[in-house]
């Protein structure tokens, strides 16, 4: 029997404390109730006494999340514990985190004053009566108490020690030993939860991992505290979190699955479910994860290198330790066709899109891929497609092309919009017109009269990928016609000229989506029909 790995998701509350991250009431009991369909042990909802959207939060997520414990936080005051207390009431398992510093540091900085004592050594006994008498406070209000050694990580362990065993006799039921700064090597975490447990045998008093990433070590110190005895980890989605971040959930829960062997544990967690929830959190915060993010990184399973699709295509077991769907990826994502792409990757995807393979000169497919792939960054099908259909090198350059755009944004008007774009197959130059509510809307319309293809923008969304004034922006604009979808992606300092370029990009798929469905027309029931007709 493996023992179970308690994993107490915190994104809403340390998740949120990232500088730019805050959530509304609404985002956070969505997420809180896809976390608690994906298993999530414990909730921790917010810090009520901190202000009232937290207190408020604390609240909705008890109210929406019925399964996993919820927990508030506290600092070990009689303020906060009343108002976790208050803000607990409707749950159906309340927990009480409470916690205070204890580190020298801290307790010089943050206890300086004479009332907690004048020297360290008084200090430290004031510090460990508050740490029992806010234990004693929750335990009144609910018999599960979770006390937090703030630093611990940078604490004189024989200090720590006495502080958590003095908060166990008052009822502490879980001991969280956080790595506050991320400071901690993992051989120095693990052996501190080695000491903390040969102290604390009884294993109805849990003990808990908190790391941050500031060393990128978050992973990895939660781990070593997992070899060590610990059974409950903190972390959150995407690594959110204060600085460089918390642990990963999606990380923690895979290495614990992926090397449950190791370790002789396994969590609660679903872990098909953690790319939507990644998602979720991705789009609640706006925080987009990078793309060689460990598990949801869109790359996270992605082969572009040809040693590696080949082996891939053989055998995924050759390049990949997890399968995609494990974590709610989608497998057929995963073979991206670039200019490191060898044969077979290029050749899998043609057959995956309906061509036969023995009728085609592959060598002069694959030889026209490689021009194309020089070009553009990634091939999409549509682009195969073109390499089908056509020897020309030309023919893969897009329907329509920008030559000049202007638009015109001023107090009190509509703003207005003017492009000039040139059409391949016609080979004529035009120019139209548009307005809009804004001067993407108004740029928008003016391509639509370009264009003239029916469509409808799904989503439009631009980001920022490098920083300062000239920061580069990126827009991905999303286009739907009868159920086919076309995503455009382009990157420039100007935003206007980015935004442009996308949804261009995204009407060019449209354009050779439709020349390809004509052309099958024309060769299966077009023929029938001129004949019949
Ligand atoms: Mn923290």
């Amino acid at each position: 029997m493996n023992d179970i790995v308690r994993i107490f998701d915190t994104t809403l509350r340390d998740g949120e404390q990232a500088p730019g991250a805050s959530m509304t009431l609404a985002e956070k009991v969505m997420l809180a109730q896809l976390l608690d369909r994906m298993g999530v042990d414990i909730l921790e909802a917010g810090f009520p006494v901190s202000s009232p959207h937290q207190f408020e939060s604390v609240q909705a997520v008890a109210e929406a999340a019925r399964r996993p414990v919820i927990a508030a936080l506290a600092r070990a005051v009689k303020v906060d514990l009343q108002a976790a207390i208050d803000a607990l009431q409707g749950a159906q398992y309340p927990r009480i985190h409470t916690f205070i510093a204890t580190s020298d540091i801290h307790l010089t900085a943050k206890f300086g004053e004479a009332k907690y004592g004048t020297t360290l050594a008084e200090k430290r006994r004031t510090i460990l009566k508050m740490a029992v008498e806010a234990v004693q406070m929750a335990r009144a209000f609910t018999s599960d108490v979770e006390f937090s050694a703030e630093d611990a990580g940078r604490t004189d362990p024989g200090y720590l020690c006495d502080v958590l065993a003095a908060v166990v006799e008052a009822g502490a039921t879980t001991l969280n030993i956080p790595d506050t700064t991320g400071y901690c090597l993992p051989h120095e975490y693990g052996a501190l939860f080695a000491r903390v447990r040969a102290m604390i045998p009884d294993t109805r008093v849990v003990l808990s991992a908190h790391c941050h990433d500031d060393l990128g070590l978050a992973t990895a110190n939660s781990l070593a505290a997992v070899a060590a005895g610990a059974r409950q980890v903190e972390c959150t989605l995407n690594g959110l979190g204060e600085r460089a971040g918390n642990a990963s959930l999606e990380e923690v829960v895979m290495a614990l699955h992926t090397r449950g062997e190791a370790f002789g544990v396994a969590t609660n967690i679903v872990a098909a479910q953690l790319m939507d929830a990644s998602r979720a959190a991705q789009q609640a915060t706006g925080f987009p994860v990078a793309p060689n993010k460990a598990i949801v990184g869109r790359n996270a399973f992605a082969h572009e290198a040809g040693i590696h699709q080949h082996g891939i295509l053989k055998n995924r077991a050759t390049y990949e330790i997890m399968r995609p769907q494990d974590v709610g990826q989608d497998p057929d994502a995963g073979i991206r066709l670039g200019r490191h792409s060898g044969r077979a990757g290029l050749f899998s995807r043609l057959e995956k899109i309906g061509a036969t393979l023995t009728s085609l000169n592959l060598d002069d497919i694959y030889e026209r891929f490689v021009l194309l792939a020089d070009r553009k960054k990634e091939l999409y099908d549509t682009d195969l497609r073109h390499l089908l259909s056509s020897s020309s090198p030309d023919a893969v350059m897009p329907a329509y092309q920008l030559q000049h755009f202007r638009v015109l944004v001023e107090t009190g008007q509509d703003p207005k919009a003017d492009v000039t774009v040139f059409e391949k197959h016609e080979g004529t130059t035009s120019t139209t017109t548009g307005t809009g509510d804004g001067p993407v809307s108004a740029l928008y319309s003016a391509l639509d009269a370009a264009t003239g293809q029916p469509h409808e923008l799904v989503s439009y969304s631009i980001r920022s990928v490098s920083e300062g004034a000239d920061a580069v922006g990126e827009v991905t604009a999303l286009i739907g016609h009868s159920g086919a979808f076309f995503r455009g992606v382009a990157r420039h300092t100007d935003v206007l000229q980015a935004s442009a370029e996308a949804y261009l990009d995204a009407l060019n798929q449209l354009e050779a989506y439709r020349n390809d469905r004509n052309g099958v027309r024309f060769a299966g029931e077009g023929i029938m029909s001129s004949f019949g007709g």
